[in-house]
């Protein structure tokens, strides 16, 4: 209630200020706003009461002290899926609005060896975590790795023993973990959508691991690698990364020093709040937008989470949120007017 009666007013005053929401869009049924005339009416209701920004616009804009319109949001649909396409994709056509299309590059089908990694790898996120290890454990037996303590060291090493396997061999690997295909939007659909100008692919690793787990060489290839394959396959430019399953925990030093080596300029987490001109540009957080119609309007107010968790200036561990080649201006992610 209390969002409701200060929104509107408080809203208008936030010029400086950027909401970035984030949905799957494919269909769901075990996600409550997940149904076709629910999410229309909710992209329609934030056309007609939000200014609908393309997402890396507005955060150049924050970045430079600029003012945004009011009520400003910016809409990111992760993991590009084959649902995404059917469902999704036809409604933000159809509410002609600009969003990013968060995607993962090694699970678009193709016969590369990154395709293969990709699949292997995705052991790295919740496929490894739901089989209760039992894939790792194959993948450790078949390689002959003793039974090590640290999730992260085998999980490298794997990636490392397979990056160096025959092609033969890795898909020999491949069939005996049944590791699945994804049904994911192919490279033509993708190129496709770029060209319409209404969306901007980013990007969300090659294989959509907990990041937390990966070090060095693998690390590289989830966020060097795929903003490469994005732009090779698009020849558009990436700058802004989406962190698998979007926690906290996973934009670590270790993993945001990886991102600025890659080029990238943003990362997106899914923790709640608003972006400021002071938000650590590797720790920008994002709403939740496929919710039910009354939950989706208290989503949708920049003034709410304002309210309730201001710019997110601080964290208690910050990090060093400056871009590559950039003034000293911008370190912790503070960029003055
Ligand atoms: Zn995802």
């Amino acid at each position: 209630m209390i969002v409701r009666s200060v929104e509107p007013h408080a809203s208008n005053t936030l010029e400086r200020s950027l909401l970035v929401m984030h949905a799957h869009y494919y269909p769901n049924p075990k996600i409550e706003g997940n149904d076709v005339e629910v999410i229309r009416q909710n992209l329609q209701w934030l056309k007609e009461n939000c200014n609908v920004v393309p997402l890396s616009e507005g955060l150049r804009c924050l970045e430079r002290g600029m003012t945004l319109p009011k009520r400003a949001v910016s809409m990111v649909v992760d993991d590009a899926t084959a649902g995404f396409a059917d469902q999704g994709l036809p409604l933000l056509a159809e509410a002609g609005i600009p969003y990013s299309l968060a995607v993962i590059p090694g699970f678009v089908e193709s016969g590369t060896r990154d395709y293969k990694m990709a699949r292997l790898m995705h052991m790295g996120g919740h496929h490894f975590r739901a089989k209760g290890r039992t894939v790792l454990k194959k993948a450790k037996e078949w390689f002959r790795l003793k039974d090590e303590k640290e999730e992260g060291v085998d999980l490298n090493t794997l990636f490392v023993r397979a990056r160096e396997l025959s092609d033969a061999s890795l898909s020999e690997l491949l069939n005996l973990l049944q590791v699945p295909h994804h049904n994911m939007m192919n490279w033509k659909q993708l190129r496709r959508l770029t060209g319409t100008g209404q969306v901007e692919l980013v990007s969300h690793t090659m294989s959509h691991p907990h990041l937390r787990h990966a070090n060095e060489d693998w690390l590289e290839w989830e966020t060097l690698g795929a903003k490469r394959a994005l732009e090779g396959a698009t020849g558009e430019p990436v700058d802004v990364f989406v962190y698998p399953y979007g926690h906290r925990k996973d934009a670590n030093r270790k993993v945001v020093n990886a991102l600025q080596r890659a080029g990238y300029e943003y990362g997106l987490l899914t923790r709640k709040g608003i972006t400021t001109g002071k938000t650590c540009r590797f720790r920008i957080p994002r709403v939740n937008a496929e919710v039910p119609e009354t939950v989706f309007r208290k989503h949708a107010s920049t003034a709410g989470w304002a309210i309730l968790y201001g710019s997110r200036p601080a964290d208690e561990n910050p990090i060093e949120c400056r871009s590559r080649g950039r003034g000293a201006e911008h370190s912790n992610g503070v960029n003055q007017p």
